[in-house]
């Protein structure tokens, strides 16, 4: 083992059953947290299960033939899903984003979508709905998943030249059949696509400009992602982060770029345009810059744990209280209330040098609980 990863902790194990308040209220669609913010954003990880083994998230000497991935029957089911989708949005979600482990690796995860792409906010719109995916199964199953009402997705990609790659994704998967993925979701309408590379300084950081001249003038906006200190296996230093900072240095030393200003509240992303008109770029400085102020996302883990920040150590088992026979109104009310007591701002309370975990604590699996 290298003397970086950490073994792991299972801290699948440490939940909370969540509390029903004494007095049921109905959602308003207007829920927000102890800090003001709302709740507009579900990430759903459909499975725990991975064909990539990116050090980052998941070191293939943590995530070996050993580890032991959740059993089926612990997953939440589609039904399951779907009925704990449709509590979130009568509470003001917009946008539901699946994601993982490697989501497509879900069987059958197009009946999944058609089931959520029915469901409409309480103004009667249809949801944003869209997937975070490695890429690799994409070529194949781009056209269905748009079939089934995908509207579009994101693809992770850490750089172009496939020696570079494959040591990113630590299982010698080709950099050909990601970009292949990209072209058949753009063909599919799956757009716009985002790509998202997270930079490793050292590592892969001289593919920020053979990435951004790729991908320039495609249509499709690449965001640059700070390496974050997400979960507790990954042996994350500092001096691995290159700042979005750099990353644009970088850029502007050989494009023209402008500022753009934020189109959404709660946007992750800075966003750059190129000054001849060839598109845009995002930075996402989850560790230089704490953007917590307007977090309006939520988590919902593989089997059902309820996460509300991304550094959480502890999730609510929102599967005990389906699976324990809940009403929509039991759901509803608790789900008001985990949200209601959310001050989660973890980035920030980092910055400022304020962080602490609590006894024998540690974070959850980014692959976990989706990223
Ligand atoms: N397997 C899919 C994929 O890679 O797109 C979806 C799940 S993955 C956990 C979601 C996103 O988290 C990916 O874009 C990945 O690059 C990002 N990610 C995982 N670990 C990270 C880390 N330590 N720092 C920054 N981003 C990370
Ligand atoms: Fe798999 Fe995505 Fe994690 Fe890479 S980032 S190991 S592709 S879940
Ligand atoms: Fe949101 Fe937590 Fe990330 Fe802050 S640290 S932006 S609260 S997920």
């Amino acid at each position: 083992m290298s003397d970086k990863v950490i073994p792991l902790l299972d801290q699948r194990r440490v939940h909370a059953v969540p509390a029903l308040p004494s007095q049921l209220l109905a959602p308003t669609g207007l829920l927000s947290d102890a800090l003001g913010r709302p709740l507009r954003d579900l990430r759903i990880s459909v499975t725990d299960r991975c064909n990539f083994r990116c050090g980052y998230c998941m070191p293939k000497q943590v995530f070996d033939k050993q580890y032991e991935f959740l059993p089926h029957s612990d997953l939440l089911s589609f039904e399951e899903i779907t009925r704990l989708a449709r509590v979130f949005v009568a509470h003001g979600v917009q946008k539901i984003r699946l994601t993982g482990g490697e989501p497509l690796l879900r069987r059958h995860l197009d009946a999944l979508i058609e089931m959520l792409s029915e469901i409409r906010t309480p103004e009667g719109l249809p949801l944003d709905l869209t997937l975070t995916t490695n890429g690799s199964l994409l070529a194949r199953k781009a056209a269905s998943l748009k079939a089934a009402g995908l509207q579009r997705v994101t693809v992770s990609l850490d750089g172009l030249d496939d020696a570079v790659f494959q040591r990113m994704n630590d299982v010698g998967f080709p950099v050909a059949d990601v970009v292949a993925g990209i072209e058949a979701a753009s063909k599919a309408g799956l757009g716009p696509i985002k790509v998202n590379m997270v930079v490793k300084r050292g590592v892969n950081d001289q593919e920020i400009l053979p990435m951004a001249r790729h991908f320039r003038g495609s249509g499709v906006t690449l965001r640059f992602i700070e390496y974050m200190d997400v979960g507790a296996t990954n042996g994350w230093r500092m001096d691995e982060v290159l700042p979005s900072s750099s990353v644009l240095a970088r850029l502007r030393e050989k494009f023209d770029m402008q500022p753009l200003s934020a189109s959404v509240a709660g946007e992750t992303a800075e966003r750059w345009s190129y000054a001849d008109g060839q598109g845009e770029i995002g930075l996402i400085s989850s560790v230089t810059q704490a953007f917590c102020g307007d977090c309006n996302r939520a988590r919902l883990s593989t089997e059902g744990k309820l996460y509300t920040c991304l550094f959480a150590h502890r999730g609510h088992d929102l599967r005990a209280l389906l699976r324990g026979g809940a009403s929509e109104a039991d759901l509803s009310g608790a789900i008001g209330l985990l949200w209601g007591a959310r001050a989660d701002r973890y980035s920030q309370l980092r910055a400022s040098g304020a962080t602490t975990l609590g006894d024998g604590e540690r974070r959850v699996e980014m692959h976990y609980i989706g990223g």
